[in-house]
């Protein structure tokens, strides 16, 4: 068929010759409305269609192909119900078995004639295909000639219009696809051995082979994701603009005072990670950095070292953490490393809420000596971000527990980097905090606008995925865990067992372990059940109730304590003080304590209602563990009531390995749950894969980062397409003002 000179990508489908009008409406259910947008409509895949053989050659244990007329049909019920057709040709004759599939009968008359594929078994008498693929042919006369071998695309279908439909009415709208512009230049094709997109388009449709479908898939794929790669890459440059940072000084005498304040010895997998981070501080443009590493790995003594650059070079660093009672445990120990030398370190947190009495004159205080620059370290919450702080000289800002925050407030707390020039020359006197270390007052100097980002996330994301959100990011893996942690023993039981686990808990207690007791509320409530399950409440536990029961009951006698969010600061820091000190035996918490919390010496964990929290958030929580020397165990009670529950618990009974984990979990909860994509706003992939089509990810990152650096704006002559298409794609999400 050849294209119609009227037949264009905006025609309405029912205005193709060819497609009916009842054709049309079933794919407009489907999503296609004209020819274009059939066109983008691609097959979920391709099956191999076998070449047709007479039923006679059929060959027993071989897939085969075959067609014939249907001559008797039955419905056999019983143990196992199935529908039986009998098919026979001028050579012989084939039985179909369709186990459960009853409603056939409806749909399968003597009489029909049927093209038929399946794995060919052997029954006296002849040949059976169990369960095959079918396909009605039209009446005799009008029948398609016997095909080929041949690949053939499968569609996602409708109750009304099945694959073989589909795939007939895209064969009539084909031709069309030589409309198709293309956006990328022929030489910069060829070079990648890439096919003209008019050509992937129809290959990916009717593939001649598997070399075909697979060129076309990876083009489309490609452009999938240089299109995403493209837009961050502008993106990053509209935001990052001319901006600059201060180059922090880095030397052997800077680096040995920073690890003398640290408690312990860094680990390779730390080192290489400072190293890059060193890097990064020591340029002066602002560093946009992931650093991601699992629960444990040590993240903190890497954050504690680029603030301390910040400092050594006269400059203040701010470390934002996503809950008060992390914030202030950060305070508690950066603080203790910072014993003995002048770096001047304050916490900043919500003005009133969980503050303490006296708090809003402190806060004050705080943001005043900040302003002035008579603070080197803050450390706090979102409250960093609110309007009445201002800075000095902010040169790193850090961001722990990333996943917890929005992009937003990553942008906003990049706008807190402009330091008076006032400011910055009352610093040059600011130097030697780390005790010698002796600033070079010309760092300190030159207005910069942005400071050095840092995010850090515990929420273990393979490094590759990371690179496809995070694509503006730069990304630091922590490998591993600090030497001599124990691996977490983890146990999944029914609600029946809990009397048994905390009559075990007490034992461990008695014998001087500590451990976290966690539950879903703080007080009790009805909790109603979770979407898609049956109606009826279910009483949830609470570390009110929770803490009741077993203070009456099988932990009689043992210090227990809570900690949730509504405590006051002072409490919550009182509390978590006599933790670590050993003077509480267990913690009854709500998931307060499931980001940063350590304390090294607990090493039991026992989580209610486990089946209640995703996968993430458990390890999270059982990374709360496994931090001393004490050999540690979790006990995740729950019962699933989802398919996705049990899978969960399934899964951390299994692995204690965070990026395995979030393998699983993507699994089970697919790409843009796991990365926040869907939060996003980040349209998803339709034909990219991750991590399949992790080399094509890398090739499109290379190819955009390249791009923008050559047309910034996109205006550049044949760039109209790309940019239409960049637009469409991704310009309300990335708010590509500027650009498209
Ligand atoms: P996370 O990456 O989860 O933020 P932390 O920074 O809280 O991990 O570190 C976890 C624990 O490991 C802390 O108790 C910390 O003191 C300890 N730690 C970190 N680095 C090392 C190291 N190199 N050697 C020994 N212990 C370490
Ligand atoms: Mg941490």
């Amino acid at each position: 068929m050849s294209a119609r000179a009227d037949i264009t990508l905006t025609t309405p489908l029912a205005e193709v010759p060819g497609i009916t009008p009842r054709v049309a409406e079933a794919l407009r259910d489907l999503g296609p409305r004209n020819v274009g947008q059939l066109l983008a409509y691609l097959p979920a895949r391709h099956e191999r269609l076998e070449a047709e053989s007479p039923i006679a050659d059929l060959v027993p244990g071989r897939i085969g192909s075959a067609r014939g007329t249907v001559s008797a049909t039955r419905v056999v019920r019983g143990r196992a119900p199935r529908f039986e057709v009998v098919l026979i040709d001028d050579t012989g004759r084939l039985d179909l078995v369709f186990f459960n599939q009853a409603y056939l009968r409806d749909k399968i008359h003597p009489g029909d004639r049927l093209r038929v594929q399946g794995k060919v078994g052997r029954r006296a008498g002849g040949a059976q295909l169990a369960n095959p693929k079918w396909e009605r042919l039209p009446a005799e006369g009008d029948e398609p000639a016997a095909s080929e071998e041949r690949l053939r695309p499968v569609y996602p279908a409708s109750e009304a219009l099945g694959s073989p439909a589909i795939e007939k009415a895209v064969a009539r709208v084909l031709p069309a696809a030589d409309l198709i512009e293309d956006h990328l230049p022929e030489p910069f094709r060829t070079e990648r051995q890439m096919p003209a997109l008019s050509r992937a388009y129809r290959m990916i449709h009717a593939p001649a082979d598997e070399a075909e479908a697979a060129a076309a898939r990876r083009r489309l794929a490609y452009d999938e994701l240089l299109l995403l790669q493209l837009g961050l890459a502008l993106k990053r440059r509209e935001r990052g603009g001319a901006g600059t940072a201060p180059a922090l000084r880095w030397t052997e005498q800077i680096d040995r005072h920073i690890r003398a304040r640290m408690p312990f010895t860094l680990t390779p997998a730390q080192d290489e990670v400072v190293r890059e981070v060193a890097a990064d501080l020591s340029r002066d443009t602002p560093a946009n950095r992931l650093i991601q590493g699992d629960v444990g790995s040590g993240k903190t003594a890497v954050a504690v070292y680029a603030m301390l650059m910040a400092v050594a070079s006269g400059h203040q660093a701010a470390l934002m953490a996503p809950t008060e009672l992390l914030a202030e445990q950060h305070a508690q120990s950066i603080g203790a490393m910072l014993k003995g030398s002048d770096v001047r370190l304050a916490l900043l947190t919500g003005a009133g809420g969980g503050g303490s009495a006296g708090g809003e004159t402190r806060r004050r205080e705080v943001l005043e000596a900040l302003a002035a620059g008579e603070i080197d370290v803050v450390i706090g919450t979102h409250a960093i971000l609110t309007e009445g702080v201002r800075f000095a000289s902010l040169a790193v800002a850090v961001i722990d527990e990333q996943h917890r925050f929005g992009v937003h407030q990553r942008s906003r707390l990049r706008a807190k980097g402009v330091g008076s020039t006032e400011a910055t020359a009352r610093r040059g006197a600011a130097q030697g905090r780390l005790g010698g270390a002796g600033a070079d007052p010309r760092a300190a100097v030159g207005g910069h606008t942005s400071p050095h980002m840092l995010v850090m996330t515990a929420t273990p994301i393979p490094r590759t995925l990371a690179m496809t959100l995070f694509g503006d990011l730069d990304v630091s893996t922590i490998t591993g865990l600090p030497p001599g942690r124990k691996p977490v023993k983890t146990r999944v039981v029914g609600p029946d067992a809990a009397s048994e686990v905390y009559v075990w808990l007490a034992k461990q207690l008695r014998g001087g372990a500590q451990a976290y007791i966690v539950a879903p509320t703080i007080d009790p409530i009805e909790a109603s059940p979770p979407v898609g399950e049956g109606a009826g409440a279910v009483p949830l536990a609470s570390v009110r109730e929770v803490r009741e029961r077993l203070e009456r009951g099988p932990l009689a006698g043992l210090r227990l304590a809570e900690m949730h969010g509504q405590m006051r600061a002072d409490e919550r820091g009182e509390v978590m003080a006599r933790f670590r000190a050993g003077e509480i035996d267990a913690l009854v918490a709500t998931t307060v304590i499931e980001v940063g919390v350590d304390v090294p010496n607990a090493s039991v964990m026992v989580v209610e209602h486990a089946e209640r929290f995703g996968l993430a958030q458990l390890h999270q929580l059982r990374g709360r563990v496994g931090r001393g020397k004490r050999a540690s165990a979790c006990v995740l009670i729950g019962q699933a009531t989802t398919e996705d529950a049990a899978a969960r618990l399934r899964v951390m009974a299994q692995t204690s390995d965070g990026f395995q984990l979030a393998e699983k979990d993507l699994e089970i909860r697919g790409f843009g749950d796991v990365l926040g994509v869907r939060q996003s706003g980040m349209p998803p992939f339709r034909v990219a894969e991750l991590p399949r089509d992790l080399d094509l990810l890398a090739l499109a990152r290379r190819d955009a980062l390249a791009w923008a650096e050559r047309s910034p704006r996109l205006d550049g002559p044949g760039e109209g397409t790309i940019r239409r298409r960049l637009e469409k794609a991704h310009g309300q999400w990335l708010d590509l003002a500027g650009v498209a």
